[in-house]
């Protein structure tokens, strides 16, 4: 494969991921992503381009804030790091195909509401509901695009997902418990939506088992207690990366092997 194309791919996934931390940073605020521009959290200093630069400027300023010296989080590397390379993951499963961009707003959906969810405990339905409308909308251009999955199947998607999750919301509930928050309904639901049927089954098997097994994990090492709820946004965020993925590939190979 071309490397320039790669190249450009990575540059392009870098500075989108610059933009998903200023996201998931500043809408559980309740802030405007373009208003003010980026600054220092600490001394307020307007960031200069030389210091907005992905990844680059993190490793220069070795961390630090150019101007007061405090620490810069190293998550918005991360970030920028890992939206580029699964921006270049995309395009060697996709290549050139209209699934190709599409997966790359997934990607962008996801990862911002991994950071909300783990950072701060909230999955702003500003993000989550819009997302779910646009999945339906991609979903409803497949004559035209070819775009994975139809309309029904995107629906269908979630149904299971959303409905599943409302029942382990709402279940627990009657027993004055909680598990889980609303958000979490409606981030399956977009994640159901994005990959749709059968896929989702995918998905789910993945979220709640990682999610019950670190829960379980949590509570025999009493970091966390039985009753407090469990910070779902992670374990759906990556159960849906690996199913935009692979989920197909997946799920066939399941179906092979058990029926
Ligand atoms: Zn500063």
């Amino acid at each position: 494969m071309d490397i320039a194309v790669i190249l450009i791919l990575f540059l392009f996934g870098i500075s989108v991921g610059s933009f998903l931390n200023v996201v998931a940073d500043r809408v559980p605020l309740g802030k405007s992503i373009i208003h003010p521009p980026s600054h220092c959290i600490n001394c307020g200093h307007e960031l200069e381009p030389r210091d907005l630069f992905p990844i680059i400027s993190y490793l220069l300023l070795r961390g630090k804030c150019r101007y007061c010296g405090h620490a810069i989080t190293v998550r918005s590397m991360l970030v920028e790091l890992a939206t580029g390379l699964l921006f270049v993951l995309a395009f060697t499963v996709f290549g050139v195909t209209w699934q190709f961009p599409a997966v790359l707003i997934y990607c962008s959906l996801f990862i911002v509401l991994l950071i909300t969810d783990f950072e701060q405990g909230v999955l702003p339905h500003v993000i989550v509901y819009p997302g779910i409308a646009l999945a339906l909308a991609l979903a409803l251009s497949k004559p035209l695009t070819g775009i994975v999955p139809n309309f029904i199947d995107s629906a269908a998607g979630l149904g299971l997902s959303f409905g599943f999750f409302f029942l382990l919301w709402a279940i627990p509930r009657i027993f004055k418990k909680s598990i889980l928050g609303f958000g979490d309904v409606g981030m399956a639901g977009l994640i159901g939506a994005s990959v749709g049927y059968p896929q989702v089954l995918v998905a789910l098997c993945f979220a709640v088992l990682a999610g019950g097994l670190s829960a379980a994990l949590l509570i025999i090492f009493k970091v966390r207690k039985l009753n407090e709820p469990l910070q779902f946004g992670p374990f759906l965020a990556s159960a849906g990366l690996i199913t935009l993925f692979y989920g197909k590939d997946i799920f066939d190979a399941c179906r092979m092997l058990f029926w």
